[in-house]
């Protein structure tokens, strides 16, 4: 089996780490993070698990990173990444587990903010001989196939000298991720939420010659959660997609990268049955969210008077020990660390990490 150094992981040692998922029939998680507290539980989470883990920022992440507070959105959208990744490059290796950086969502408006973190991540790549983030997204899939593939391939490019990957979107995901995309409209014909495996055959044909990339295949899925029965996952799309390079190419099973957009609140069949087509990655924002809110609410709920008074007004009990930050934000910690428990069964990661 593949044994890669642990802590981030680029470059060849990414392709490796996909590879060796899609072989070995599981996917990794790629959990959103906010913040050191949201970034630092998905570490241990995987530690925890044995397993490797995707850490991704989306653009509004980012610049939460940074801090809301600083004047300059934008460039606080790519030093909030650029920090970030430095955070995991300092510390994942401590966890034991491989860790791959990647960013979110970026439509055509946020082009600029790609080729700004590629800047930087060139800077770095000068230095340590290794880039930044492993891989980054462009979701150009409300504009036309032919601009979509151009500019894919236009950053796929510059991506690929420092060894980078790129994840594209093709079809629709439903629901919005951080001001991109639109929220569910239920009655919508939601037909373009369908990828087409003409779409994907074109993108294959064009990117496969540039570099490493992967695909984030619409099947139904959305962003959020929503009542039962409004979402209609088809996992199969995904393979006649894979079928169609297979044939077309004559490769082995499953050619393409697959990513799992929207994979909050998913039924645990239709997971497997999609990881099974070749997905490698699922991401995870919605319902680590809630796992790491969940608990703050209930700290609060539990201890009232600490979050009202220093000293209790009657009896005079200091509540240092309770309005203390770490006390709360620890809980949400752990309700990060126990949900991805669950993700990593999910996807079949356990035990599979490939650091030695
Ligand atoms: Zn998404």
């Amino acid at each position: 089996m593949a044994q890669l150094k642990p802590g981030v992981v680029t470059g060849d040692d990414y392709k490796t780490l996909v590879s060796t998922a899609k072989a070995g029939g599981y996917a990794l998680p790629a959990v959103n993070v906010t913040g050191t507290n949201t970034l630092n539980a998905v570490l241990e989470a995987a530690a925890q698990a044995k397993s490797d883990v995707i850490i991704q920022l989306s653009n509004g992440g980012a610049q939460f990173y940074a801090g809301q507070g600083m004047a300059d959105g934008f460039k606080a959208k790519v030093l909030g990444a650029v920090s970030a990744a430095q955070h995991a490059h300092l510390l994942a290796e401590q966890y034991g587990i491989c860790v791959v950086l990647h960013t979110d969502h970026a439509n055509k408006k946020l082009i600029p903010w790609v080729e700004a973190m590629l800047t930087e991540g060139e800077m770095y790549y000068e230095k340590h001989g290794k880039p930044l983030f492993s891989s980054h997204m462009l979701d150009l899939s409300e504009e036309t196939i032919e601009f979509n593939l151009n500019e894919c391939a236009r950053i796929l490019e510059r991506m690929s000298k420092m060894g980078m990957s790129l994840e594209i979107e093709l079809g629709v995901t439903g629901g919005e991720e951080d001001g991109v995309g639109s929220d569910l409209d239920e009655s919508a014909d939601n037909s373009k939420l369908y990828t087409q495996p003409e779409d994907v055959l074109q993108a294959y044909d064009k990117l496969t010659p540039i570099g490493h990339f992967s695909v984030a295949a619409s099947f139904g899925n959305v962003h959020g959660v929503y009542k039962p029965g409004n979402v209609k996952l088809r996992p199969e799309i995904l393979k006649k997609s894979q079928d169609m390079v297979q044939k077309t190419h004559n490769t082995e099973k499953n050619p393409l990268n697959l990513v799992f957009h929207g994979g909050s609140g998913s039924d645990k069949g239709q997971i497997t049955e999609a990881v099974s087509y070749g997905v490698f990655k699922m991401n995870i924002d919605t319902d680590t969210q809630f796992a790491f809110s969940q608990p703050i609410g209930k700290f609060v709920g539990e201890h009232p008077k600490a979050f009202e008074y220093q000293i209790d007004p009657e009896d005079g009990t200091p509540y240092k020990k309770l309005y203390d930050p770490r006390k709360y934000l620890r809980a949400a910690e752990v309700g990060i660390v126990t949900r991805l428990q669950e993700a990593f069964d999910d996807l079949g990661s356990k035990g599979k990490s490939v650091a030695g």
